[in-house]
């Protein structure tokens, strides 16, 4: 018996344009999924580019209170200001290249606002919400937050490549993110610049996606052309993905997971395993069962 090690290139099952949308109190996102074609990519439940869109001062919007239970939100920034405030008694500050992992659990109300100083001034933002879902028996595990600056963000820097990879969750190039997760998660923000080229090798079986929102790019076996704001979904088979950069430099995410197979009912914040736990879901917040924001980490 022959064991090889050769890598096949992953094939594209799909490629979906994001939609503009309003979402929260009023701001544009890009958003690949949910949507009534894709309403999930097991185990990620949605995907947000939020913007990338300039505000006038006093024109950031955000999002006021609003509960979670059931999966994890995930923000990432790249331009902007954003803060946290949250049941749990969390509070923090996203500045371009934070990452905010937030798993909600059994449930947390949170707020997702622009910082007084990036309402006032105004000015660009950038970034992305994600949302993973939780597998059945991590549904209601205890709220947790974590934090991890853009200076603990690992980067793995290849100018030979032209690319510059920064490691968001899971391992790359031998770099490890602290990002603690329940599930293995890979999540990496890849800059290419013009001719620079990109591979990473995922397990095979684990749903992969690439997220394109700046620039051009060939992707995938066959090196379909992609543009900007477009999500590229992978087949099962083969464990390797692989980029280049078209007509310029190009900026994309990778994403790659065990998909949980696992019934999902969600409305709204809620996203559980049946309509009964979300029917219990809606009744727990009605009747004050999740926590409100303490006063405390509320913005005076
Ligand atoms: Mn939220």
């Amino acid at each position: 018996m022959t064991v090889s090690s050769a890598k096949s290139q992953k094939k594209i099952a799909r490629i979906v344009a994001a939609r503009p949308v309003l979402e929260g109190g009023g701001f544009l996102v890009h958003r690949p999924f949910p949507t009534p074609e894709l309403m999930q990519v097991d185990p990620f439940l949605l995907l947000d580019e939020m913007g990338p869109v300039i505000y006038p001062p006093g024109g950031a919007k955000g999002a006021p209170d609003h509960p979670h239970r059931g999966f994890e939100t995930v923000t990432y920034l790249l331009a902007g200001e954003m803060e946290h405030r949250d049941s749990a008694g969390h509070a923090g500050k996203l500045t371009p290249g934070d990452l905010q992992w937030m798993t909600a659990g059994a449930g947390v109300v949170h707020s997702e606002m622009p910082s007084e100083a990036f309402q006032k001034s105004g000015g660009k933002m950038h970034g992305f919400q994600l949302w993973v879902n939780l597998a059945a028996k991590d549904k209601m595990m205890a709220p947790r937050y974590q934090e991890l600056s853009a200076q603990s963000v690992p980067v793995v820097d290849r100018p030979e490549e032209g690319a510059k990879v920064r490691i968001l969750a899971g391992a790359f190039g031998g770099e490890t993110a602290a990002t603690q997760t329940t599930e293995p998660i890979l999540y990496l923000d890849i800059e290419l610049a013009a001719q620079g080229s990109f591979k990473v090798s995922v397990p095979i079986g684990q749903t992969c996606l690439v997220y394109l929102f700046e620039g051009k790019c060939h992707v995938g076996a066959d090196g379909a052309e992609v543009r900007a704001h477009t999500l590229v979904l992978f087949e099962e088979a083969g464990d390797l993905i692989v980029a280049k950069a078209a007509a310029g430099p190009c900026r994309f995410l990778v994403l790659a997971a065990r998909p949980l197979r696992e019934p999902v009912a969600r409305r709204g914040p809620f996203v559980m395993n049946t309509e009964a736990e979300i029917r219990q879901a809606f009744v727990d917040y009605q009747e004050g069962r999740f926590a409100t924001i303490p006063p405390q980490v509320k913005r005076s």
